[in-house]
């Protein structure tokens, strides 16, 4: 693996960077407040081109690849973590598909996407029963004539309620296998589509999860995603991809989390000197800043497999698992390194610790990060 970046993947970071600086962090802590969703600010990261990072020019994506993608994301939760959410199912759901998509659903829905006539997209896999076993999802879809009925609630749906498009896993075969489950487009608007209420969550505020129920809703045969029967498989190969942008996520938060640290650690004093003079806040930081570099090649790597079209599933969960425990925990210095201030809203470390929480949850949690990284090991051996 080549760890220079080439000239588009620096040209990405550089305006993610200034994004993040610019555009997301001096609305971040707002944003927390007030649960503010910020799509005036997801038009505008669409309009510098990193919706759709990763999706054919063509189809008005910025073609830079999986790394640029997964730099690009680390830069901007240097900002808002909940912004970079709302982004990256954007980003997922895009690539998801251009890989899968008919040449008319690409042509459709993908320049929409990446050009910011939506602020967002949505990616419809979990139910209230079915989540780390997905495929235990009982959402129908009903084949009418040229149209398929949905019914059934999804659960915990980023971006619900201000996504123009959502990417829904149903059943198009009764019964509990993998094999019986289908994706479908549905747009925004569409009747028997709502959103819910937005989760009062811990953190992430500015990004808005909520259910979607589905009653009766009919969609066009022309708008399921593939052949039918495939869903499960497109909402993997999705995750694997998802699951970099995750550990990005959290590098990302751990970095800005220990910036604070470390200049808050030359600034205070106690017993007569800066606390960065004690061996035990160094240690926190050293620990903190190898922590993020080992991440930061895992994830990396990852990236790296995928862009060059070779297996990347093993490595994605090991990057993810690894990444999001490390972030939790460097967050958690940073706190530390702040004292009773670190408890408080005068510093954005409280927030940043709330926000990574919830990376060793979603697009699989730690333990299911495991059991995927178990079973490529096992694989050699039965
Ligand atoms: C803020 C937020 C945003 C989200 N956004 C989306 C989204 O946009 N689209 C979407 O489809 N989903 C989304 N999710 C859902 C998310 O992916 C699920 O929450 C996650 O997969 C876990 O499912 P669960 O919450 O049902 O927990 P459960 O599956 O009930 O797990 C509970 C606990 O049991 C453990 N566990 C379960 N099974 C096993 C096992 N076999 N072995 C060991 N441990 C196990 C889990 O690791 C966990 O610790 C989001 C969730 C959150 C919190």
């Amino acid at each position: 693996m080549d760890l220079a970046l080439t000239d588009v993947q620096e040209a990405v970071r550089d305006t993610a960077r200034r994004a993040a600086r610019e555009l997301l962090a001096p609305e971040a802590a707002r944003n927390d407040a007030e649960e503010r969703f910020p799509d005036q600010t997801l038009r505008a990261l669409a309009r510098l081109g990193l919706m759709g990072i990763n999706v054919p020019g063509e189809f008005g994506g910025a073609e830079a690849g999986a790394v640029a993608y997964a730099v690009a994301v680390r830069e901007l939760a240097q900002g808002c973590a909940g912004t970079t959410v709302a982004l990256m199912v954007t980003n997922m759901v895009a690539e998801t598909i251009a890989r899968f998509g008919s040449e008319a659903q690409k042509r459709r829905y993908l320049p929409s996407i990446c050009g910011g006539e939506w602020p967002a997209a949505s990616f419809c896999l979990s139910e209230p029963g079915a989540g780390s076993d997905a495929s235990a999802l009982t959402t129908t879809a009903t084949r009418d004539g040229d149209h398929y009925i949905l019914n059934g609630t999804k659960a915990w749906i980023t971006s619900g309620g201000h996504a123009g498009l959502y990417l829904i896993m149903a059943r198009t075969e009764p019964g509990r296998s993998s094999k019986g489950i289908s994706t479908f487009l549905v747009e925004a608007g569409t009747p028997g589509l709502t959103a819910t209420r937005p989760e009062d969550k811990l953190g992430l505020r500015a990004s808005h999860t909520t259910q979607i129920v589905l009653e009766d809703c009919r969609v066009p045969v022309e708008n399921r995603l593939g052949d039918e029967g495939i869903g499960f498989r497109v909402a993997m190969t999705a995750l694997d991809g998802g699951r970099i942008g995750v550990s990005a996520q959290a590098l990302g938060i751990a970095t800005a989390a220990l910036n604070t640290a470390a200049r808050y650690a030359t600034e205070r004093r106690q017993f007569g000197a800066p606390i960065a003079s004690t061996q035990a806040v160094q240690w926190m930081l050293a620990d903190s800043a190898t922590e993020l570099e080992a991440g930061r090649l895992m994830c990396l790597r990852a990236a790296s497999l995928k862009e060059k079209g070779q297996p990347h599933s093993r490595e994605a969960a090991m990057s993810k698992v690894f990444c999001t425990e490390a972030a939790n925990e460097i967050c958690h210095r940073a706190v530390q390194i702040h004292g009773g201030y670190g408890y408080t809203r005068e510093y954005p470390v409280e927030r940043h610790l709330r926000d990574v929480r919830v990376t060793r949850i979603y697009e699989g949690t730690s333990e299911v990060q495991r059991i995927v990284i178990a079973r490529e090991i096992l694989k050699q051996w039965q």
